[in-house]
């Protein structure tokens, strides 16, 4: 997880008879994988690093995610660090906009205009780190997260351990029956699986209904 190196926010020149650039260079890392595979961890780890190097940093999170705690980004293994929690994927543009560095965790759960605030944020000079599911329960891609992984200049996939045989797991199954798209929950409505224990998985639940 370690192996992402950040790139260095550097000066850009900006020869004089040229139009000014801004003085800082922006960019879009995007980290995805499934539930448990880590994404918050990690989030987290970029931004401690970052307030480390004393940059200006800000956290943002869906106002429907209260899983853990109403304000604090908090990942499996207790880490947390304080966050604002927004409705809007365009609040950010507002409440980020005198950052050096940017973190969304749980993009998925927000609206299409994900990516293109993403891509504001980082012409404008700012680093932007979003975390997020890439599929859903039934591994379909998971809201603006495939678009935001377009646009992206750093794409890391994280992988969770499979509950059923121990391989890396890709694959966020739902225990339950329900069909809603967001079903907050946690070890007691999800697992952590590969695809051969996600596809049975997914067969017995068929031979179910
Ligand atoms: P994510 O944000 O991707 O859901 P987190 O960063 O919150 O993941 O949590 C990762 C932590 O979850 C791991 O460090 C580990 O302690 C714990 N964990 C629980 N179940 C699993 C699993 N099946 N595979 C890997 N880690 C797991
Ligand atoms: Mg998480
Ligand atoms: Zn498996």
């Amino acid at each position: 997880m370690s192996l992402f190196l950040e790139p260095r926010l550097t000066l850009r020149p900006t020869p004089a008879d040229t139009q000014p650039l801004p003085a800082r260079r922006g960019w879009l890392e995007v980290i995805c994988g499934s539930m448990f595979s880590g994404k918050t961890e990690e989030l987290i780890r970029r931004l401690t690093r970052a307030r480390i190097a004393r940059q200006r940093v800000e956290i943002f999170k869906p106002a429907l995610d209260t899983r853990y705690h109403e304000q604090d980004v908090v990942s499996h293994n207790q880490t947390s660090i304080r966050s604002t929690p927004i409705q809007f994927a365009s609040d950010v543009l507002l409440l980020g906009a005198n950052c050096d560095v940017v973190g969304i965790d749980e993009a998925q759960f927000f609206d299409s205009a994900l990516p293109d605030v993403c891509n504001q944020l980082a012409d404008r000079g700012i680093r932007v780190i979003c975390a997020g599911l890439d599929m859903d329960f039934a591994g379909r891609p998971f809201g603006p997260m495939p678009a935001l992984l377009a646009v992206a200049e750093f794409v890391t996939k994280v992988h969770a351990v499979c509950v059923r045989c121990g391989d890396p797991a890709a694959y966020s199954f739902r225990l339950t029956a329900s069909a809603e798209r967001v079903l907050l929950g946690e070890t007691d409505s999800y697992e952590a699986r590969c695809r051969a224990c996600f596809l049975e998985g997914q067969a017995e639940k068929a031979a179910l209904d």
